[in-house]
């Protein structure tokens, strides 16, 4: 079944992360589409929920990526034009530098994150980015939630027994009507 192996939970998401390594630069709207592909071909043949996380946590980091690049992009576009305006080019290029280097700090981000989801699923371990993956873990439950927790066991230490027999919560009997002693 050479088929099962291409289309595993496991190396859909290696190559998800692979895909968020190599576009660490820059946001790329090819590879979140193609994650989002192996998001929705795992959602139809995988019963489990540990490879969708996986996928759907790569797609949350290349577009957290793309996010912060393109608010921080908008936020500096303004201090550029304020700049501009007051001509202070000296105020332009500490900006530039400001803004090159968060940038830089943006893609060692993606780019650590998705190496080091590389090597855990190599190893078969799971995958956890920091907010992503519990992100990434929410958004599943809400599609498709999860088995149903056993329920709650009975708050036995808080009853106590009548004489008549009955156990009780309250503070009187509710079969006798007899105060809790
Ligand atoms: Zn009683």
């Amino acid at each position: 079944m050479e088929k099962k192996n291409v289309l595993s939970a496991k190396s859909l998401g290696i190559i998800a992360f692979v895909l968020a390594l190599i576009t660490s630069a820059s946001f790329n709207v090819t590879a979140a589409l193609i994650i989002a592909v192996f998001f929705l071909v795992l959602a139809f043949t995988e019963d489990g929920t540990d490879g969708k996380v996986t996928v759907l946590s790569a797609l949350y980091l290349v577009l957290a990526g793309g996010l912060v690049r393109f608010v921080l992009a908008r936020i500096f576009g303004i201090f550029f034009q304020i700049f501009q305006w007051a001509d202070s080019y000296k105020a332009i290029n500490v900006f530039n530098d400001i803004s090159t280097c968060i940038g830089f700090v943006v893609t060692i981000a993606v780019a650590l994150f998705a190496v080091v989801a590389i090597v855990n699923l190599i190893a078969g371990k799971a995958v956890k980015i920091p907010f992503v993956t519990e992100f990434a873990a929410s958004t599943i439950g809400i599609v498709m939630p999860k088995a149903p927790k056993a329920p709650k066991a009975a708050p036995a230490a808080e009853g106590w027994t009548c004489e008549c027999g009955k156990t009780n919560t309250g503070a009187f009997c509710a079969n006798c009507g007899k105060p809790k002693q």
